[in-house]
């Protein structure tokens, strides 16, 4: 049994709901029995689509509820209201992807920082654990964590690129570390040999579909059921079996997001 813990079912991606509901049967098929879409970085509206799919398929999708740096121009006070109250959906439990992406710069970043901020304290008014996604923000996401007092409710770093230092950083801290498919990846050394040191308690694994397809099936389009070849590429990385890097992330998971 898999976990995937983050993917973006969103309809737009799949063509429609059946799209979606096909992706998640071979997901189940291939033994990955529950998956968390992330209801961000496809504009506001995905939130309420990522909560509209786990209500359908309530014994296998959870929700998370976010706006992502790269829609951070997007927010006005109204639209944040709304995007909050949707946490309070069956399904949903986390918030997120949030964070800051100082590479595609797709927002400003003061703007983003704000969005990032008031995220986190929902996410602790509601005691909510949160999926970050940093990319090239220089240690500001971290920094931010810190100032906010975020650590206490669940930290999931997704998608983690960075150094072996800066995950003992973010480990020391309690938060978790989400292994993508680049762990399969010809040119992914680095992240191998993180995913090699990852205090066992702390590892999760995602496919962050529809992007970052693994090894083999480079090209296509990635979705939940390969969440299985990361697992098996981790596992290697750490001269473990498969089935029990899969148990242990499976449990990790289910901890993280309370998912009973
Ligand atoms: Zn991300
Ligand atoms: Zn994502």
């Amino acid at each position: 049994m898999y976990v995937d813990s983050h993917c973006h079912l969103d309809p737009s991606t799949w063509g429609d709901d059946a799209g979606v509901d096909a992706v998640i049967a071979r997901a189940r098929e291939a033994g990955v029995t529950r998956m968390v879409t992330i209801g961000s970085g496809y504009g506001f509206d995905s939130a309420a689509r990522a909560v509209a799919v786990a209500a359908r398929h309530p014994g296998c999708v959870r929700a998370a509820v976010g706006l992502h740096p790269h829609d951070a121009r997007e927010a006005t006070p109204s639209r944040m209201e709304a995007l909050f109250a949707l946490a309070d959906a069956p399904g949903v439990v986390a918030l997120g992807e949030m964070g800051l992406d100082y590479h595609y710069d797709a927002s400003p970043r003061d703007v983003q920082r704000d969005v990032f901020r008031a995220q986190l304290r929902e996410a602790a008014r509601r005691r909510m654990p949160v999926v970050i996604h940093d990319r090239e923000s220089d240690g500001e996401t971290l920094a931010i964590l810190d100032e906010e007092g975020a650590w206490a409710t669940g930290v999931l770093y997704h998608c983690y690129t960075g150094d072996v230092a800066m995950m003992e950083t973010i480990v020391a801290r309690g938060g978790s570390i989400s292994i993508p498919g680049i762990v399969t990846f010809k040119n992914g050394d680095v992240m191998r040999a993180v995913a090699a040191v990852v205090p066992l308690d702390r590892l999760l694994i995602e496919t962050d579909s529809p992007f970052l397809t693994p090894v083999p099936h480079r090209g296509r389009r990635n979705e939940p059921a390969y969440v299985t070849l990361v697992a098996a590429a981790v596992a290697q990385a750490r001269g473990m079996r498969t089935d029990a890097l899969a148990a242990a992330t499976t449990d990790n998971a289910l901890r993280f997001f309370r998912w009973a």
